[in-house]
């Protein structure tokens, strides 16, 4: 925006980006560039500024300011792209609108890729051509976090899963007892002395995995999971060292610690020669660790990668669990995480559990793969220096809620509940957040006959 002042950002930020040498930015768009595929290069230049994104982002239908209009924030990186990498950018820059990666630029970049973009990819399926916006902003946030210029909150989310081996820091003595802790709770719900939460029992067939919010905050999330393998008679186990399904460089864009995060998990799970590693109900963990891991890595993977949703509807199929729907009376909606359905393909799995397990289930409008975000990805909830932006943008979401009428949402994302426990307190909504599983769990059958032989 000519004559603008650039926007501003926070203190530690503009002191490392100060800081940046020419070098500095030079090997960042060098990476930048070298991330980026020859389709993508090509997509770069293809914009027709038909404005039909628009409509398509929470950002911008709460708030419908320019700066929030997907093509907007598509347009910081293509100026960008075309005056580094482009002949017509490089010799007639000011022709083509094509910008240098200065340090105003960064601080746009920096505003609108991480402060406006909850990387949730409704833009891309609306684009006229076909450009994936939210990925290319991705690819761009990697650009940034290349020159440690991550903000606040996401920076130290990613730093402590790397360092710590989960994002909350959550040390192994601290998950073991609360582990302990649920296996009471669990012989004391099924009354059978010998059901556990199984920890780093090697021949198990499953490797479960969990959010670290749910030992965290929400443990009763993680007993539910429990509750259903048990009433399935699965064989599994968790693991005391890998057990965080999140994996928050899909959000700073560092495909290397993207790597290394998801890797740890698969280790973990040919070590302990696990079939199948499931994940919980964690929208991005389960994006990332099923569907971009293998990018990441180089490789495919070696055990099979699956929801807990998808491992459910199996045991309801197979009848080794049994519903009743009478336990979850109250009118119940659902609420779609992006990284799970969107972009992530599981969409009916939960609508079949959910129909079983609650009898009075309806759907908000638009849903699955057209559902808005809830505005609390793209790594928003960490970052506490756009708080206020997140909650407004969660107000699409809010509406869809209220229109229904429900007095329950489910969703099988933790990252969702934790924006949606916001926005229900914000916006007066008045309803229960819970998992899908939670729901599962309440309506399961417990006097079936042992079918674990
Ligand atoms: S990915 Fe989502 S939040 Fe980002 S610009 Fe597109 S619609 Fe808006
Ligand atoms: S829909 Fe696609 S082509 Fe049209 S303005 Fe948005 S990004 Fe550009
Ligand atoms: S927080 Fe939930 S709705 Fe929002 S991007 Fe993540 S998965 Fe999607």
């Amino acid at each position: 925006m000519a004559g603008k002042q650039p926007p501003k950002i926070e203190d530690f930020l503009e002191k490392r980006l100060i800081a940046a040498t020419n070098e500095d930015l030079e090997k960042a768009r060098a990476a930048f560039r070298a991330k980026l595929g020859r389709d993508e290069a090509a997509l770069l230049n293809s914009c027709i500024h038909c404005g039909l994104c628009a409509e398509a982002c929470h950002y911008y239908l709460s708030d419908p300011q320019p700066e929030n209009l997907p093509a907007y924030k598509l347009g910081l990186v293509i100026k960008v792209f075309k005056r580094h990498f482009t002949p017509s950018g490089r010799l007639a820059p000011g022709w083509v609108g094509a910008k240098d990666l200065d340090a105003d630029r960064v601080r746009e970049w920096i505003d609108a890729l991480f402060g406006r973009c909850s990387l949730c990819g409704r833009c891309s399926l609306s684009c006229t051509m076909g450009i994936g916006i939210s990925s290319l902003i991705r690819t761009a946030r990697g650009l940034l976090t290349s020159l440690d210029l991550v903000p606040s909150g996401l920076d130290s989310t990613v730093k402590t899963a790397v360092e710590k081996g989960n994002n909350m820091g959550i040390d192994r003595e601290d998950w073991v007892e609360t582990v302990d802790w649920l296996s009471e709770e669990l012989r004391t719900e099924t009354g059978d002395p010998e059901a556990s939460l199984p920890m780093d029992k090697t021949g198990s067939r499953v490797l479960y995995t969990v959010n670290p919010r749910e030992p965290k905050f929400f443990p009763l999330s993680l007993l539910a999971a429990a509750r259903i393998f048990h009433a399935a008679g699965e064989s599994w186990t968790l693991s005391s060292a890998d057990f965080d399904a999140t994996n928050y460089g899909l959000y700073s864009g560092d495909d290397e610690v993207s790597a290394l995060l998801s890797g740890r998990l698969l280790k973990t799970a040919v070590a302990l020669g696990a079939e199948a590693l499931i994940l919980p109900e964690c929208g991005h963990g389960f994006n990332s660790n099923r569907w971009e891991a293998p990018e990441w890595i180089g490789r495919a993977h070696p055990v099979d990668v699956r929801s807990i949703l998808e491992v459910t509807v199996d045991y309801v199929k197979q009848g080794r669990i049994r519903l009743d729907p009478a336990r979850n009376p109250k009118k119940t909606t659902l609420h779609d995480p992006c990284n799970l359905v969107r972009l992530g393909g599981v969409a009916e799995e939960q609508r079949f559990l959910l129909k079983r397990a609650a009898t009075d289930f309806v759907e908000m409008t638009p849903n699955r793969e057209k559902n808005y975000c809830c505005g609390g990805g793209g790594g928003q909830l960490s970052m506490t220096a756009f708080a206020d932006r997140r909650i407004k943008a969660g107000g699409i979401k809010a509406e869809q809620i209220r229109k229904t009428g429900a007095q329950v949402v489910a969703t099988p994302c933790h990252n969702c509940i934790d924006q949606l426990l916001e926005l229900n307190k914000f916006y007066k909504l008045g309803v229960e957040i819970r998992t899908v599983s939670e729901i599962v769990a309440d309506a399961l059958i417990l006097d079936t006959p042992d079918r674990r032989d």
